[in-house]
């Protein structure tokens, strides 16, 4: 094949068809979920002013700081600079919408789900992308840790739906209140006081700006220095460690399964409280499938009025790589019914009725109406891997005739034109139909 003349920008991958398949189930498996318990189906913009991101999500954090994709002038001249970002998460999008659209007015609290691609500049490797795709939960406006348990629950059961749960751990951590973290930020100041030169460049920096970056540092000497430093569970209040106490009892009683982590406390400044991760069982940390907890401080930073929130994101590209990994078959719609083979330009407008149909019945018809032979056409037939083809050559249009082929015995038979939809359809079934759509007007059949 010659080498083509573009591809991919680095970083981003087409979601090809084969691939689409697994996205459509764990979209459907969200969507299921979600809506069995209230959560509601929101669409924020892929870009937003880059201080929704920057005040959100934290200007000493990774996202924000090495990872923030920024749109570049909206005018191809320059005249127009830009002070928009391409959204690296869902979650300080949500809460800017439910302040401008004045959501606190609702009953609380508002539950409200995403699905769609967030983009970061990061160095692009393996189940890392600059534009992936995202699922994310949000339960915004009353604070309790019933909320939180209950947002786990909904989570653990789409990953089960789509059979990776066993694969993964849920890692649990509560980091406290502001202050309770402030306190520990001086702990761990005071700690590394005198030691700074002990560590690497980076994260002296981060000791500057944002010390508890450091506890997620991959650099050995840091790793090394910090076992004989303060943990951050000595700095929680008693509110705190009663909350994350309650928080387990919940995930008990939902029989959520989970391991304690005191050394979690993900990497965006908006958290409080419940933080939680779902690992790889075999590599940690590393390309966890997602994340989220508690972020209580953040729709005030974002100009509201101070509003508690819990939400999480996990990430479909690592989803289905688990998927993939574990073996799992996913059901789908994308088999050909029938194919419409012809000859002839009569018999070719004939076919034109005949496809469209069918197509209305909810059999799905591939109508590659061509010049071809009948003989290339069938193989074509066979190639589309299609249940039955339908031949209507010359001859059958002057005898008011069709011959119906089955393609896996090999066997037709001539049958009368206006037999072909009857027997088509009972041949299926009238349960294998796809008129989804048709039957359930008022569901859910928005695909994407
Ligand atoms: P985070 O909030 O950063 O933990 O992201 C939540 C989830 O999104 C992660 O657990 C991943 O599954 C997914 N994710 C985050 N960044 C990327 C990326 N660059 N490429 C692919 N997936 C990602």
């Amino acid at each position: 094949m010659a080498e083509p003349l573009f591809r991919t920008p680095k970083g981003t991958h087409d979601v090809l068809p084969e691939d689409h398949q697994y996205m459509t189930y764990i979209k459907k498996a969200v969507r299921h979920r979600c809506r069995q318990a209230g959560y509601k189906r929101i669409d924020t913009p892929m870009y937003e002013y880059r201080g929704v991101f920057e005040r959100g999500i934290g200007e000493h954090t990774d996202i924000v700081e090495k990872e923030l994709f920024l749109v570049a002038g909206s005018k191809k001249d320059g005249s127009e600079p830009s002070d928009l970002a391409l959204r690296p998460e869902f979650t300080a999008g949500i809460c800017r919408s439910y302040v401008e659209h004045g959501m606190q007015q609702l009953p609380q609290p508002v539950e409200l789900y995403a699905i769609g691609q967030c983009f970061r500049y990061d160095r692009p490797q393996k189940g890392r992308y600059r534009q992936f795709h995202q699922f994310d939960l949000e339960i915004i406006g009353l604070k309790d840790p019933s909320l939180d348990a209950q947002l786990i629950h909904v989570v653990t059961n789409i990953l089960e739906d789509v059979k990776i749960l066993d694969r993964l751990t849920l890692q649990l951590n509560n980091i406290g209140t502001p202050e309770n973290r402030k306190a520990y930020v001086e702990g761990l100041r005071d700690f590394f006081t005198g030691k700074e030169h002990r560590l690497p460049e980076e994260d002296r920096g981060r000791l500057a700006t944002n010390p508890l970056r450091i506890l997620d540092s991959k650099n050995e000497d840091t790793q090394i220095l910090l076992k004989a430093a303060p943990t951050l569970d000595f700095y929680l209040s008693e509110e705190s460690k009663q909350y994350h106490a309650t928080l387990k009892e919940y995930l008990d009683a939902f029989g959520v399964r989970y391991v304690e982590n005191p050394k979690l406390v993900r990497g965006l400044d908006y958290y409080t409280q419940t933080v939680f991760e779902f690992w790889d069982q075999s590599t940690g940390a590393q390309n966890a499938v997602g994340g989220g907890g508690r972020y209580d401080g953040l729709i005030e930073l974002l100009g509201g009025k101070p509003t508690p929130g819990v939400g999480f994101a996990g990430g479909l590209e690592r989803m289905i790589w688990h998927m993939k990994e574990a073996g799992v078959q996913v059901p789908h719609k994308d088999h050909v019914d029938v194919f419409v083979a012809q000859l002839g330009p009569e018999a070719k407008k004939q076919c034109l009725t005949l496809i469209s149909e069918l197509r209305e019945l909810g059999v799905h018809t591939i109508g590659a109406l061509g010049e071809a032979s009948l003989k290339s056409q069938m193989r074509l037939a066979d190639k589309f891997e299609a249940r039955y083809t339908l031949l209507l050559g010359k001859m059958e249009v002057k005898e008011g005739t069709i011959i119906l082929r089955d393609m896996k015995a090999g066997k037709q038979k001539q049958i009368k034109y206006g037999q072909a939809i009857p027997q088509v359809t009972k041949l299926l079934g009238e349960t294998n139909l796809d008129t989804y759509v048709l039957k359930d007007q008022m569901g859910d059949v928005d695909e994407d």
